[in-house]
């Protein structure tokens, strides 16, 4: 079974990696993609899984504050993760965190290498090595990988997870680097 020319091997990664637009206003630090990192996975024969941005789904695009971009982008980010911790937008966030691990799980029972999970340090959602709580960007996960993790522990599988930020371009690019070399 699946002994076409696919890859089978695949990452996931951050709604943003690929789409601007999705990000809360103001935060965007590209026209439309994260080129560099996508052009370093389209040139790895990888598949790319496109996460769902979950502060899009939980809370819409404006964040549900049409002011937010007008203010300090960790004063911003810290409220959006309050709000992403409330009904009905944390009930939300489990089932996109459910969606997520069971692409994970399907791919793998099919022996496909999952090599990992690339997220976006800094977000309240996304955030890997740090997130933003109390208007500061402090260490700790943001609440949708927190959720995608507890799911995947649930299910018994383990996934490598990195964080990247946009500033960063080399360090980044050698977080994938790491992944792709995961078997
Ligand atoms: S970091 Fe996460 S929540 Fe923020 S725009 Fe990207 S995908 Fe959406």
């Amino acid at each position: 079974m699946f002994t076409d020319v696919r890859s089978k091997r695949l990452m996931l990664v951050a709604h943003c990696v690929l789409n601007q637009n999705s990000i809360s206003d103001g935060t965007a630090e590209f026209p439309a993609s994260n080129l560099q990192a996508v052009n370093l996975l389209l040139h790895s024969q990888i598949g790319i899984i496109q996460m769902p941005c979950p502060e899009l789904h939980c809370l819409g695009l404006a964040r549900g504050n049409v002011h937010g971009g007008e203010q300090p982008v960790l004063v911003e980010n810290s409220r959006i993760r309050s709000a992403m911790q409330r009904r009905p937008a944390a009930t939300m966030l489990d089932r996109l965190a459910k969606l997520v691990a069971l692409q994970v799980e399907e791919y793998r029972r099919y022996g496909f290498n999952v090599c990992g999970i690339v997220g976006i340090d800094r977000s309240p959602s996304c955030g890997v090595n740090s997130t933003s709580i109390k208007n500061h960007e402090s260490r700790g996960e943001g609440v949708f990988i927190k959720a995608i993790r507890k799911e995947l522990r649930r299910r018994h599988i383990r996934v490598a997870i990195v964080g990247i930020k946009a500033s960063e371009i080399p360090k980044a690019l050698t977080s994938i680097r790491g992944l792709l070399k995961h078997r």
